[in-house]
């Protein structure tokens, strides 16, 4: 692609086509559930309470089945069911790994599949969700790079699969005893940090996280939601004022010779746009710290001077500093830096007065890692010489 070719979002969501004119209620935001609701047939003077009833058996106790909403007529749940369906996204497969890590494959309208990670941790549990089926970027270290977007998802396709990772680690409070936050959840926090590039399926996202977010359902915190873009800078400012979720930013790079090659949207919103779109984002959103994530090349951006620049660069803004030692994939155009000079960067980082965690890689031994997902189905993979080529390093 020329430098200067837009970088532009050219597919559209394509919903799902459901058998017979049913629609799903999963992924409606509580205005278009009322909304369609009232379409077919529901008073509309009843259409605020039935929407309340619905969405706390979908979202807050997991059902899936009109006929189990017991605080709702017999016919009126038998209208429903005629009209509507409560469906998620599949789960295809699941691998567990030696860590705990789970890595589960899904299956999508039309075919696609998309990966979800759960990563468990002693205090927390965290959910990896997925937003596009591939990505129209072609970040140059990224294995989802590699393949290309066949879709945006759904909203109901997203938050579905936070639902989906629910039913598996049998989260769902019993309906009427309380919300289930006796002690600490097992998915406790969301990253979209899966496949694709979320703010290139804005809408979507923001209704999903939305329907997350909402008090009466699953209910997590604002603060528990990660949203990590690779620097779409128009719309990070929509993300603090409509989602209001933390931010991570896909940085990896301290000049824009290098972030060009390694993240090429930069050539589109180089580091300077990126950073005075980044400044804005704490007090519009009211959040604290933004993450930065940094993948850790060998030889490539991993040096003291990248460090010290890095720290220059991201003065004045309250951060966090996610070192990532890069993941390897077959045919990757890369390696892992060496673990000392990770230790090295992160002193660097550290001794300037900053969180700088190393990320410690979870679940590769079933390519659950960061940047290595791509659905079996699309595995159209370029060769190791082209992707060299388009990192410019041929
Ligand atoms: N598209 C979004 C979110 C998905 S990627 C974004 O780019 O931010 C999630 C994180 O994993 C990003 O920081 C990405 O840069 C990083 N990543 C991608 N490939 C990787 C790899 N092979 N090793 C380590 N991190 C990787
Ligand atoms: Fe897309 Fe993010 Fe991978 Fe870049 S790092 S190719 S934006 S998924």
């Amino acid at each position: 692609m020329p430098s200067d070719a837009p970088i532009t979002q050219d597919v559209v969501t394509i919903p799902r086509k459901l058998p017979d004119g049913h629609v799903n209620i999963v992924g409606l935001t509580r205005a278009k559930l009322r909304e369609v609701l009232i379409e077919n047939g529901t008073p509309e003077k009843q259409a605020k309470m039935r929407v309340n009833q619905i969405w706390q058996w979908v979202y807050q106790w997991g059902v899936r089945d009109f006929a189990e909403m017991t605080n709702l007529s017999k016919t009126y749940r038998a209208d429903l069911a005629e009209k509507f369906v409560i469906e998620i996204p599949e789960m295809v497969s699941r691998q567990i790994s030696a860590d705990g890590t789970r890595k589960y494959l899904v299956r999508i309208a039309g075919g696609h599949e998309v990966e979800v990670v759960y990563i468990p941790e002693t205090d927390r549990g965290t959910l990896c969700v997925s937003s596009q089926v591939g990505c129209t970027l072609t970040c140059s270290f990224c294995h989802t790079g590699t393949q290309k977007l066949v879709r945006n998802l759904t909203a109901g396709e997203i938050v579905g699969q936070i639902m989906m990772a629910r039913d598996d680690l049998d989260e769902w409070p019993q309906p009427g005893v309380g919300t289930g936050d006796a002690g600490p959840r097992l998915l406790s926090n969301v990253v979209l940090m899966g496949m694709g590039e979320p703010l290139y399926n804005f809408d979507n996202v923001r209704d999903a996280m939305k329907i997350a977010m909402d008090n009466e359902g699953i209910s997590l915190s604002r603060r528990r939601i990660t949203l990590s873009t690779s620097g779409v800078v128009p719309e990070i400012a929509k993300t603090a004022e409509e989602i209001g979720c933390m931010l991570a930013i896909s940085f990896h790079a301290t000049t824009d010779e290098v972030r060009d090659k390694l993240v090429p949207i930069n050539k589109r919103w180089n580091i300077e746009a990126l950073l005075a779109a980044l400044k804005a984002y704490p007090k519009l959103s009211n959040s604290e710290r933004i993450t930065f994530e940094y993948v850790m090349l060998k030889d490539v951006n991993d040096s003291d001077d990248d460090a010290r620049r890095l720290v220059r660069l991201i003065e004045g803004i309250p951060a966090k500093i996610n070192l990532i030692p890069f993941n390897e994939w077959p045919g990757s155009p890369y390696q892992r830096s060496d673990w000392s000079q990770i230790k090295s960067f992160a002193d660097v980082i550290y001794k300037a007065g900053y969180a700088s965690p190393i990320r410690k890689p979870r679940g590769e031994d079933i390519m659950a890692a960061c940047g290595q997902l791509k659905s079996a189905t699309e595995r159209a993979r370029k060769s190791r010489k082209q992707i060299e080529a388009e990192a410019g390093l041929g």
